[in-house]
């Protein structure tokens, strides 16, 4: 039997049962750039799913089009069984159901720590001041810069930065969280402090899809791997057989390279 099978017998997210993100049969182009090629991929609630292959094969713009960042030419996407909208009031809701974390940690440089993490939740949550301030204060406690909250993002490290951007994320609610390669940007050093945040929100039971170069991160956290290349999805696995036992050559091809 399948790995698969033993999650889902030890109680783990199951795709077939408990569909959070469904994206059926999803295509983009960049002009000639067939950039997402029939993509198909069920998340879980609760589910972990790390997205790793070479640069340039569509990973970013996977996870834009999960949150709308980018449309798609054909196929469709659903959160919690809603369609994302096009446009307006309730792409702004649907969105907000969709927690991004990037590569760089795009904070409001003119916004303290604190405020960071209350705008969203006072201008499309409707939250009173009050109310996200205290939730700001409990979600950067968190994630262990509690003592930074009234600083301004330049003043932090890019690892306090970057947790700083997983709290503001979070303050929405997100039924679930794409982080779209998080410590690429950051000092060697720094990598673990957000690795680990990830790790708890995890265990935590967060839904998540991580586009990540850490595979001990993979290896720990994830329930699968998505293997892309040229815009598709050449291989799912669980880390177990993906890393022990690729089937594909494009991935064991990428395997030799990083590993
Ligand atoms: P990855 O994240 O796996 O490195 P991307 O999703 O960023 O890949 O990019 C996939 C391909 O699409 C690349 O060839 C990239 O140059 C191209 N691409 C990404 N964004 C755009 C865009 N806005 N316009 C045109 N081409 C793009
Ligand atoms: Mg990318």
């Amino acid at each position: 039997m399948s790995e698969v099978s033993v999650i889902k017998d030890a109680g783990g997210p199951d795709p077939a049962t408990d569909k959070l993100v469904v994206l059926d049969n999803v295509n983009k182009h960049f002009g000639a750039l067939h950039v997402l090629q029939d993509i198909d991929l069920t998340i879980a609630r609760g589910e972990v799913v790390v997205v790793i292959g070479p640069s340039g094969s569509g990973k970013s713009t996977l996870c834009r089009t999960i949150n709308r960042l980018e449309t798609v030419d054909s196929g469709s996407i659903t959160i919690d069984g809603k369609p994302l909208p096009a446009e307006g009031k309730e792409l702004a809701r649907l969105r907000a159901d969709v927690g991004m974390v990037f590569q760089s940690f795009n904070l409001f440089a003119h916004k303290t720590v604190l405020e960071n993490v209350t705008l969203g939740q006072t201008k499309v949550r409707k939250a009173d001041k009050g109310s996200a301030d205290e939730k700001a204060r409990a979600l950067l406690d968190r994630v262990g810069v509690g003592n930074q909250a009234d600083k301004y993002p330049a003043q932090l490290s890019g690892g306090q930065q970057q947790r700083v951007a997983i709290a503001r994320a979070l303050a929405m609610d997100p039924k679930v969280m794409l982080f779209d390669e998080p410590t690429s940007a950051l000092d060697p050093e720094m990598i673990n402090e957000v690795l680990e945040v990830m790790q708890q929100l995890a265990r935590d039971g967060m839904t998540m899809v991580v586009v990540t170069h850490e595979m001990g991160f993979a290896r720990s956290a994830a329930n699968r791997v998505v293997f892309m290349a040229d815009g598709r999805i050449v291989e799912e696995a669980t880390p177990e057989q993906f890393f022990s036992n690729p089937r594909s050559d494009r991935a064991k091809d990428f395997l030799s390279k990083i590993l």
